[in-house]
């Protein structure tokens, strides 16, 4: 059987913004034109049949309702963010993931979302709009480059890092993938590899920083890519930091299947999906301090 026969036609997803309206109130309004369901994983999360056109629906322009995908909604819900938390996003833009954050927080707390690319900035600053949610500060800058030791981020207790990937994972180039060499545009083999190690080795550098802010107590790592260079390798060049700074891995979605690739131990923690699941491919990783897990027992 080809991987092709395996893959599923993805269904539409829809997040329901909570901080403009209710999961019950867009079902109803939306059943009235669609078939729609409420997912079994994720919270406000709702699925509509493969090939359900939304994008000038009213819902969805007045930000009621973001068209956003189950595996990456899964990555907001994995950090648990509690209302009142100081939270980062590293790599923030567009935002997608930034103001899920803002609706799983009820808008309490504060959020400060991170972006380099001055132009994507925009768009981050449109999506926080959009969303209605008044607890995001923006940085257009490096992650890299946010002092751990400044004051203002002492009671960080939650990171996202969600940085920059080949995309691998995403539908169109997954496909990609498919192709032989040359067919797929200009980038060949050797082009493909040494953009995968620029990507990882930026990756491990701020996932190390992630790490290092003082009161964090969860880091979530998360990519759209389906490269075990960018995800488990990533992941498993922390480990001593990590483990050093009294973080462990956890295991974001227990109930679910496909984990990580088992290249170390302790991978099985580690989150994926991917088209067979009739979802992109995402890499979900989860630390968690463990003195923040010892205060949290009876
Ligand atoms: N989390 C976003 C969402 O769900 O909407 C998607 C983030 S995208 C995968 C990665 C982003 O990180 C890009 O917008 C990129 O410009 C930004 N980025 C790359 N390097 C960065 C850095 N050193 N500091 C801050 N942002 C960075």
């Amino acid at each position: 059987v080809s991987k092709k026969n395996t893959v599923k036609p993805k269904p539409r997803f829809l997040r329901v913004n909570t901080l403009r309206t209710t999961t019950e109130s867009v079902i109803e309004d939306l059943n009235k034109t669609h078939t729609v369901e409420k997912d079994d994983l994720v919270p406000d999360m709702l699925v509509l049949p493969p090939g359900t056109d939304l994008h000038n629906h009213h819902l969805v322009m007045d930000g009621k309702v973001f068209l956003q995908g189950k595996a990456s909604c899964m990555v907001a819900v994995t950090l648990c963010p509690k209302p009142g938390w100081k939270v980062i996003d590293a790599c923030a833009a567009p935002g997608n993931k930034t103001v899920h954050l803002a609706a799983l927080m009820n808008g309490e707390g504060s959020i400060i979302a991170c972006e380099l690319n001055k132009e994507r900035a925009k768009t981050l600053q449109h999506t926080i709009r959009k969303s209605g949610a008044n607890n995001i500060e923006t940085i257009n800058g490096d992650f890299l480059d946010v002092n751990n030791n400044d004051p203002s981020y002492a009671e960080v207790r939650a990171i996202l890092l969600d940085p920059s990937c080949s995309g691998s994972g995403i539908s169109t180039e997954r496909l990609d993938h498919l192709l032989p060499s040359h067919s797929r545009g200009d980038q060949d083999d050797a082009g493909t590899s040494s953009r995968i190690r620029k990507l990882s080795a930026f990756q491990k550098k701020a996932l190390s920083h992630a790490l290092s802010f003082p009161s964090v107590e969860r880091v979530v790592y998360s990519t759209c890519s389906i490269h075990q260079a960018e995800n488990e390798d990533v992941v498993n060049s922390v480990l001593p930091l990590a483990s050093s700074l009294g973080f462990e891995l956890a295991t974001p979605f227990p109930q679910w299947r496909r984990r990580g690739l088992p290249v170390f131990e302790g991978s099985e923690h580690l989150l994926r999906t991917d088209p067979e699941d009739g979802l992109e491919g995402f890499f979900i990783a989860l630390f968690v301090r463990k003195s923040a897990v010892d205060a949290a027992k009876p």
